[in-house]
């Protein structure tokens, strides 16, 4: 097996399903949005992504979302992050986009510019980019169900999912909820939620019985439930697993961080990056981290990849396509 380089980690075909729109503008897209709207930048370029706490995070994904007010802008955001995304060797991406932190810039007009810029990436030989809308846990049941609505009323075939993110506290959500996931899914829409990230293991139980979710954006606590990790083995239930996010966020630490004993237990992993230009986090960075850390070889991180195969919400074609380019790769190693 070809050893672990920088190199070897940028060729093989990546597969990212756990990131947000709002954690993918880079700092110069952010301080040439704020120059040409003449809006003042909160810290200095250098310390622009700075937070301390969660609560400064969200802040700071709401003003970088809070300088998209056109069509045009939008559009810009979402190609580029297919440009990202090349350079990161991924070659498929699911792209979660909620629309509460878009102050400035309506549903109506947000989803159809960033699925035209994946359009367009997509036309330039950028890598496949696909979107999912999501609901914010503390949000009203009316304005969930506006958006769901709205979604099931303009199918496109780079939209294809329903989530869930935003504060796990909020339990009640999922039964809320629960009648919108329903509706998605009768519409054609695949279905993910993030749970068991600072929620214990029925956050995640929830996600899977109220919302039908089909996989788990984090789900990290089901670490400490043994029925659920059979359950996610079984029935081939990924957990989009977000190491070097969690370490930030104070969820776990490197040391204890349960990622390699979900792995090795053959819940079905994926490695995503969640924020990355935010929380100053590659796609190559994470799986470089992740093997150095575990002593993993390219073999288990050509495993996450199958696994995130199998995870993605494409059509069956694509993923066909998808699995016989990490089959090439591995032949080569
Ligand atoms: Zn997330």
């Amino acid at each position: 097996m070809t050893p672990i380089t920088k190199e070897a980690i940028r060729a093989l075909p990546k597969i990212e399903l756990h990131i947000h729109l709002e954690g993918t503008f880079s700092k110069e897209y952010v301080c040439q949005l704020a120059e040409k709207l003449d809006v003042p930048l909160p810290h200095d370029k250098e310390h622009l992504f700075s937070f301390t706490c969660l609560a400064e995070f969200l802040e700071m994904l709401d003003w970088n979302c809070s300088l998209i007010r056109n069509a045009a802008d939008a559009e810009q955001l979402a190609y580029h992050f297919a440009e990202y995304a090349k350079e990161q060797g991924i070659v498929y991406a699911e792209v979660i986009l909620n629309p509460t932190h878009w102050k400035n810039i309506s549903l109506d007009v947000l989803v159809p510019s960033v699925l035209a810029g994946f359009d367009r990436a997509a036309q330039d030989g950028l890598p496949d980019c696909r979107l999912m809308v999501s609901l914010l846990r503390t949000q009203s049941t009316k304005t969930a169900a506006e958006t769901v609505d709205w979604l099931t009323a303009h199918p496109h075939s780079r939209l294809i999912g329903l989530s869930v993110d935003g504060n796990e506290e909020a339990a009640e959500s999922n039964e809320r909820f629960s009648p919108l996931f329903a509706k998605a899914k009768e519409n054609g829409l695949h279905l993910t939620a993030h749970a068991g990230e600072s929620s214990g293991p029925e956050g995640v139980w929830e996600a899977l019985q109220l919302l039908q979710a089909e996989r788990i954006d984090h789900g990290v606590r089901a670490m400490d439930d043994e029925r659920l990790l059979e359950y996610l083995k079984d029935n081939h239930i990924a957990l989009n697993v977000c190491f070097t996010s969690n370490i930030l966020c104070n969820i776990f630490t490197e040391e204890n961080h349960p990622l390699k004993a979900l792995f090795d237990y053959g819940v079905p992993v994926t490695a995503s990056t969640d924020d990355p230009h935010i929380l100053v986090d590659t796609m190559c960075y994470e799986l470089e981290h992740i093997a150095s850390l575990y002593g993993w070889g390219m073999e288990e991180l050509i495993r996450l990849q199958y696994n995130a195969v199998e995870a993605c919400f494409c059509p069956k074609e694509k993923k066909e396509m998808l699995r016989k380019k990490i089959e090439e790769f591995e032949s080569r190693c």
